[in-house]
């Protein structure tokens, strides 16, 4: 298992806080889930360096893209899962 680095995860929080923000001011606008179309969605980022870049998922879907990214090997990060980041919910912290 691969732990982020503390730059790592202070590096999310403050996309986590762009992406905040950049829904309050209006810059970027919270879609529906892109596989089903559900309302209550997360921002997944497939590049950390593009802040707002974000697709839209809901937290099944965006689990289950995170599962699909990990067997593939892809983001060793997102092996584990403290790395996902929500405009809703926290990092998780177990
Ligand atoms: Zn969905
Ligand atoms: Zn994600």
């Amino acid at each position: 298992m691969k732990y982020p680095t503390y730059d790592d995860r202070l590096y999310r929080c403050t996309v986590r806080r762009s992406v905040r923000l950049a829904l309050d001011d209006g810059i970027i606008k919270k879609q529906p889930c892109e596989v089903c179309g559900l309302l209550d969605v997360e921002a997944h980022h497939d590049d950390y360096s593009k802040p707002l870049e974000v697709r839209w998922l809901c937290r099944k879907h965006h689990l289950d893209l995170h599962k699909a990214l990990r067997k593939a090997g892809l983001w060793p990060a997102y092996n584990d899962k403290r790395v996902f980041i929500g405009v809703n919910s926290p990092i998780e912290e177990n």
